[in-house]
């Protein structure tokens, strides 16, 4: 058994399989953070676990190290996130307030880091905010098809959540001995929600490893577990029983299963930031289904969720028919149309691609399951 405490260069491979940054990348970082910085965190639009979690995990590292650190989301985030450590310190952007304050602290900044998201069209005016701003931007992220925008990217999308990255990215600056309780906890929220609880393919020994080293400093799963995932209200649960009686559909000859939500349902069960996440976990439950979708009618645009199990690509589907993407197994979108017209190019899609759909489920439940 390694020893996790004093890293040696073994261990150091197992929590590090794969080379993050090149060398010379890596020194530059660690020049550049040798002196106090002025340091913004960024994420994405409504920032789930990983993306708050990484966050903040970062924050207070840097903060650890004599940074000034300021956190700026471009949306509101779930209230069953509010316990995270440090998370009071952050600031949302919302699209009808003043933010001048916001902006100016992408321009004060000598650093800017993007963290869990690799498009700046995923995070609205605070890109502008970004392009605009002499600052040195450093994007550390595990979705696919990254846009080059950053001049270092700490990007592998074997990452089973950023989470993984920021533990990395620490480990790989010498400062492992730095990870205490409240870091390795937004770690572990991270870790243990973009894995699925631990059980989508994503969940490596590596994730395994890492969950273990945080136990050792004193993570307490069960009580972050319990945070996120028990902390529902009367209206989240009646809502969801609505949706699974009322509103799943099947499409057996597309191996299919789809939730398309009115914006009067959502007013009605006044369903709040967070409310609908993992609703499509449900979808894709079903035996025999292939790929679960729910679309949701917010004000600006339809949001779409998607999820599949074995090879058929939702990261592709969502980049072609719905301006989004993500990862192949579980990706997002969007549609200008109505809830109407998102349902009618969902079946166009899903008939474009009868094919993919027919042979994913035949490989995955004929194959893989038995
Ligand atoms: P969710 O369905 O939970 O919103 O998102 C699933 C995955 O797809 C997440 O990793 C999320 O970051 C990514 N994702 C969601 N919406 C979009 C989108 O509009 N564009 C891109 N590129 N990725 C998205
Ligand atoms: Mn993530």
């Amino acid at each position: 058994m390694p020893n996790l405490v004093s890293l040696n260069s073994q261990t150091m491979s197992e929590f590090l399989p794969y080379q993050l940054l090149s060398e010379e990348d890596l020194s530059a970082v660690s020049e550049l953070l040798q002196f106090p910085r002025k340091v913004v965190i960024t994420t994405h639009h409504k920032p789930d676990a990983d993306a708050l979690g990484s966050s903040l995990a970062l924050t207070l590292y840097l903060q650890k190290k004599g940074h000034q650190v300021q956190v700026v989301t471009p949306s509101d985030y779930p209230p069953f996130l509010n316990w995270m450590p440090g998370q009071k310190q952050v600031l949302a952007y919302e699209k009808d307030k003043p933010s001048a304050h916001l902006r100016q602290f992408f321009l004060d900044a000598d650093l800017i880091f993007c963290l869990d998201f690799n498009s700046l069209s995923r995070i609205h005016d605070l890109g502008s905010w970004i392009e605009e701003s002499p600052a040195v931007r450093v994007m550390i992220d595990h979705h696919l098809q990254p846009d080059s925008f950053a001049r270092f990217n700490v990007w592998d999308s074997r990452a089973a959540a950023t989470a993984e990255l920021i533990f990395d990215f620490i480990t790989l600056l010498g400062d492992h001995s730095l990870i205490d309780v409240p870091i390795g906890e937004c770690i572990y929220a991270g870790l243990v929600t973009d894995t699925g609880s631990f059980r989508h393919p994503s969940t490596t020994r590596t994730v395994h490893l890492i969950v273990a080293d945080l136990l050792r400093i004193g993570v307490n799963p069960s009580k972050i577990h319990k945070l996120i995932y028990d902390n529902n209200n009367l209206n989240r649960l009646r809502f969801l029983g609505f949706v699974l009686k009322d509103k799943l559909e099947v499409l057996p000859d597309f191996h299919t299963a789809y939730i398309a939500i009115s914006r009067e349902e959502i007013k009605e069960y006044q369903v709040d930031t967070g409310d609908t996440e993992g609703i499509v976990n449900y979808a894709l439950s079903l035996k025999g289904v292939v790929m679960g979708v729910v679309a949701i009618d917010r004000k600006e645009h339809v949001k779409l969720s998607f999820r599949s199990v074995g090879d058929f690509d939702v990261n592709t589907f969502a980049r072609q028919y719905f301006e989004g993407g993500g990862h192949k197994n579980a990706s997002g979108g969007k549609s200008d149309t109505d809830l109407e017209g998102t349902v009618e190019r969902l079946f166009e899609a899903l008939n474009e691609n009868k094919n993919k759909l027919a042979q994913a489920y035949e490989l995955y439940f004929n194959n893989t399951l038995n």
